[in-house]
């Protein structure tokens, strides 16, 4: 059993992690500042034993009492349209947050886990993406504040496992979606699923060539949990390399939740990566690690869970 402070754990992937990890018999000390979060996502697991929550800004100076064995580090808004509403913040998040958190994972001997993203690789050159692969990043573009924190944020946990000894684990996530998405973030699986079920038109940007690989929420904390416990120390790509177009995953929705909704097109936001896959052969080797899930059944399981939050009463 291990005592793990899990930062955003009152987010979209970080109230999964709590609860699987809470599952499995680890203590769980959350810490969030709700920025993107809500305490709706962990409203079951107050109460329960080894769960501990404290509403903290990480960008600023973190402390936890007592013993940690993991720090866990995945607060950050991570939608694209939080990316010019609050633009210093996630940066100072991937940055002073990162510092932070692994100051109290090397005062604690704790293993660091970043959460990284497939947005480390920019707008790629290079099909699919291999950990092995730098990236094409816009540094000053609208989603330079994310991609380049979360690139400062690798840099620096390696230079803590390098200069410090820190043991350390990066985990590059893929889009994931599943339950617990908040209705407005903004991103395309939750986007569509709400405009399907309430049967209004489904917003596609540019032409819906552009492509991406959806991973379900069950398979990307499987995939967590199996690099933390693991040896390996340099990124690792978890995501589903089922790739669809944005058209394709529109039309999907609507043909899943049976919806009467059609498809409008609106313009493409600058910058938006033509193409996203992961190479997952590391992660296939050194975790044997998979995803299980298809993306058409990871919708209608979120979709049922989305009917639940958007039916009256
Ligand atoms: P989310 O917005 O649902 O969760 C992020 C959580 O972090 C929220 O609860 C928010 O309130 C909290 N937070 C933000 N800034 C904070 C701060 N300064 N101090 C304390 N808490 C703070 O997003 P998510 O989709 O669950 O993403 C979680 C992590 O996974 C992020 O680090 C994100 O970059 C990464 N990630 C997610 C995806 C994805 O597809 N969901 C893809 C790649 C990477
Ligand atoms: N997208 C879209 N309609 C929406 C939301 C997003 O067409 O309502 C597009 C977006 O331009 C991008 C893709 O869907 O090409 C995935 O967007 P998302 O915000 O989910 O994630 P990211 O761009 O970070 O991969």
């Amino acid at each position: 059993m291990a005592r793990v402070v899990v930062t955003g754990g009152a987010g979209f992937l970080g109230s999964h992690l709590c609860r699987a990890l809470l599952a499995r018999g680890d203590q769980v000390v959350c810490l969030d500042n709700l920025i993107t979060g809500s305490l709706a996502n962990i409203e079951d697991l107050f109460g329960r034993p080894g769960f501990t929550y404290v509403e903290h800004d990480v960008s600023t100076y973190v402390w936890v009492p007592g013993p940690v064995d993991r720090v866990m580090h995945f607060a950050s808004p991570a939608s694209p349209a939080d990316f010019a509403r609050i633009p210093i913040q996630i940066l100072k998040v991937g940055s002073l947050g990162t510092h932070n958190t692994l100051g109290l994972a090397k005062a604690k001997g704790a293993r660091f886990f970043l959460a990284s993203t497939s947005e480390v690789y920019g707008d790629p050159q290079v099909h699919p993406q291999p950990e092995s692969y730098w990236g094409h990043v816009n540094p000053i573009g609208p989603r330079g504040v994310y991609d380049e924190a979360k690139r400062f944020a690798e840099a620096m946990t390696m230079a803590y496992h390098r200069y410090h000894g820190l043991d350390v684990r990066i985990v590059r996530i893929f889009n994931s979606f599943g339950p617990q998405m908040r209705p407005d973030d903004g991103r395309a699986v939750s986007n569509f699923i709400v405009a399907a079920l309430r049967g209004e038109p489904l917003s596609v940007y540019g032409d819906g060539s552009q492509t991406r690989s959806f991973t379900y929420v069950e398979d990307e904390i499987r995939g967590f949990l199996a690099l933390l416990d693991s040896d390996v120390v340099t990124p690792m790509n978890i995501g589903n390399p089922d790739e669809y177009t944005i058209r394709q995953l529109a039309e999907l929705v609507i043909e899943v939740t049976g919806s009467s909704s059609e498809i409008r097109y609106a313009p493409l936001p600058v910058d938006d990566p033509a193409q996203r896959r992961p190479d997952i052969s590391l992660a296939r080797r050194e975790l044997g690690w998979e995803p299980t899930i298809d993306v058409r059944d990871g919708i209608a399981r979120t979709a049922e869970w989305f009917r639940s939050q958007l039916t009256p009463g």
